[in-house]
């Protein structure tokens, strides 16, 4: 065995990883547990639980209504500011707001009024099916005029760029797409798509919740006019925490939501009866925030900023690198196929193995293994690596779990038939 497979050399790298005291941030009640889930669900960093304690007693109960005008109202706007870091977006651009499903349904509508003459909005058939879902919704709203073309990836990992760029012509209204796929993990260049989007006057609405914090992300850079992204994943906001949108600067006074709540009105206490909505993105919030989920944010997205995304990034690629190298020394053999880009230029921070016993391997990885991936439809079992804590170690383990499934012959413990929820 060469030493780059053994687990000594894991070990290695681990201790010359320069971000690996950001793991003792996150509470880990099981040490034996491999965690690959990051990208469903990040892990509860240390300090939230203790953030929480604070806004239910001292914030609701002792200050009560005060906090409102202390740190409550302006919460979806100051955390906002700090995901903007994150994302490359200026100020005055990002507020945290509902869920990643009912922004992208504010910004495509808002973005389908500013092009009412144009019929077709662009997506692929990897995007995530809520974001589809959303399209023919507003579609139906607006009188199902609009024509959704769903681009087919010829290798099932994404839709290659002049593909992406040849569906966008003089009727395109919207491009919309998943930054990096959920599925694949693959990545789309997006800054080639936004500029050759705005040269044929189309608008772009980028899904980035498999992107913020884990990836390079320069919404101002690549011209982006909308963008919505989730903070319960490489954030790790928590379980329900409320999503963030993105409007650039100077869309902001045209672009308009299409939920007119008083939380986006000019002078939401003047409680005028007529609505004119705010300046700036605080037009795009709705009613009132849920103020635990939106404050547990926060402290996921601080040690995000103090480990810095040109860092993340860098050990992001080691890591699923360094996965690709066990799978193809270790389990290509073993009718597995890799379901993500072998170029690391072209991939964010997960790894799908496919296999066509996929979801009964992952059920006994969770149910016998002490692993936790999830299962993707039809047959990918997804590896998520989160910089910030997951180890090179977990990535050895990992893969040497799912050999043992197999030579154990664990899946066949299993019904194929699924569960509710994988
Ligand atoms: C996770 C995810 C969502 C989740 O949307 P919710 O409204 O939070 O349920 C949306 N889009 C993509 C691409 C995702 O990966």
């Amino acid at each position: 065995m060469s030493i780059e497979l053994s687990r000594n050399y894991a070990r290695d790298l681990d201790e010359r990883d320069e971000l690996a005291s950001f793991r003792a941030q996150f509470i880990n009640i099981d040490p034996a547990m491999v965690y690959m889930d990051g990208n469903s669900l990040g892990r509860l960093p240390a300090q939230t639980p203790q953030r929480v304690e604070q806004i239910v007693r001292e914030e609701w109960g002792e200050k009560l209504i005060r906090s409102w005008g202390i740190n409550w109202f302006n919460a979806p706007i100051q955390i906002g500011e700090k995901i903007a870091q994150l994302i490359g977006a200026g100020t005055g651009q990002v507020a945290v707001s509902d869920s990643t499903t009912v922004n992208l349904y504010k910004l495509a509508m808002s973005a389908l009024m500013l092009k009412p003459e144009r019929k077709k909005i662009v997506t692929d058939t990897l995007n995530f099916p809520s974001d589809l879902y959303m399209l023919q919704g507003c579609s139906h709203v607006l009188g199902g005029k609009h024509h959704i073309q769903m681009l087919e990836p010829a290798d099932g990992l994404r839709v290659d760029t002049q593909r992406v760029l040849d569906a966008i012509d003089d009727d395109t209204a919207l491009v919309t797409l998943s930054h990096v796929v959920f599925k694949s993990g693959a990545m789309y260049d997006a800054k080639t798509i936004s500029e050759y989007a705005h040269q044929k006057g189309a608008l772009v609405l980028w899904d980035l919740s498999h992107s913020v914090g884990s990836v390079p992300v320069e919404l101002d850079e690549w011209g982006a006019d909308f963008a919505v992204g989730c903070t319960y994943k490489y954030l790790n906001g928590g379980p329900g925490a409320p999503a963030f949108l993105y409007v650039r600067r100077d869309l902001q006074s045209q672009a308009i939501s299409p939920i007119w709540g008083w939380y986006g009105q000019r002078s939401p206490f003047s409680f005028e009866l007529d609505y004119s909505p705010a300046e700036g993105i605080q037009r795009f919030l709705t009613g009132t925030p849920p103020v635990f989920s939106l404050l547990s944010i926060e402290p996921g997205v601080d040690l995000l900023l103090e480990a810095g995304i040109q860092r993340l990034r860098k050990k992001s690629i080691q890591l699923t690198t360094y996965m690709i190298d066990l799978f193809d020394a270790s389990l290509a053999d073993m009718g597995f196929s890799l379901g993500t880009p072998r170029d690391a230029n072209l991939r964010g921070s997960h790894v799908s193995l496919r296999h066509p016993d996929g979801y009964r391997i992952n059920r006994a990885l969770i149910e016998e293994m002490n692993t936790i991936p999830d299962f993707r439809e039809p047959d990918n079992i997804r590896l998520g690596m989160t910089p910030l804590y997951t180890s090179f170690q977990d990535v050895w383990e990992s893969v040497d779990r799912i050999k043992r499934v197999l030579s154990e012959k664990r899946n066949l413990h299993f019904a194929e038939t699924r569960l509710k929820i994988t």
